[in-house]
């Protein structure tokens, strides 16, 4: 018997004010299909559905209301987060010097389990402008911070052009989705410490 199991995953985008953040994901949920809008408190997110593989996969990205100005997102915003998008944008060189703080700040509010494996997948955007004479960040540049940072997946993206998007987010969620089942391997593996009375909810998965 083939189930088909519904997996949400959340992704958060991450990164300085005006890199592209919000046009990205415009870019990506809006022209397709499923399409949703919500005010949450603080922070807004758009929903995508995806088949990846036998799985139907519900995208939740998280985006910032503009409070990326002042770094002060709140833990709702990164709570439960299962990959974490970094933007920058390829012709402004601080927003590529701040990608540090954004990992750091990252997995000190996140506080994943494993820092080191946690997913995370780097986007430099905006690749388009000026047919790329105002670049000021090399795609080797890019390519070495993401080794060093244990071989974080990159795009160059245009959210104008319709570049690329697709394909970084579809790269996005099979990284999440990925993720997700090494930890159920890992929560089937607990023995039965878990009792019927352990209330339902509250978990992501
Ligand atoms: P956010 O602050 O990171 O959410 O950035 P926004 O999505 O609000 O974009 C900031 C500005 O950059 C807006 O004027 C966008 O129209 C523009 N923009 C975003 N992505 C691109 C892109 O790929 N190419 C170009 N040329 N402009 C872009
Ligand atoms: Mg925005």
């Amino acid at each position: 018997m083939s189930v088909r199991r519904r997996t949400l995953l959340k992704v958060i985008v991450l990164g300085d004010s005006g890199v592209g953040k919000t046009s990205l994901m415009n870019q990506y949920v809006h022209k397709r299909f499923s399409q949703q809008y919500k005010a949450t408190i603080g922070a807004d997110f758009v929903t995508k559905e995806l088949q990846i593989d036998d799985r139907l996969v519900t995208l939740q990205i998280w985006d910032t209301a503009g409070q990326e100005r002042f770094q002060s997102l709140g833990v709702a915003f990164y709570r439960g987060a299962d990959c974490c998008v970094l933007v920058y944008d390829v012709n402004v060189m601080k927003s590529f010097d701040t990608l540090d703080n954004w990992h750091e700040e990252f997995l000190k509010q996140a506080n994943p389990p494993d820092p080191r494996t946690f997913p995370f997948i780097l986007l430099g955007n905006k690749i388009d402008v000026d047919g790329g004479n105002s670049r000021v960040v090399s795609e080797k540049k890019a390519k070495e911070w993401c080794a060093s940072k244990g071989n974080i997946p990159y795009f160059e993206t245009s959210a104008k052009e319709d570049y690329n998007v697709d394909a970084a987010f579809f790269c996005i969620a099979k990284t999440a989705l990925a993720s997700e089942r090494e930890q159920d391997i890992y929560f089937q593996g607990i023995p039965e410490a878990v009792s019927d009375a352990e209330p339902r909810g509250g978990c992501a998965c």
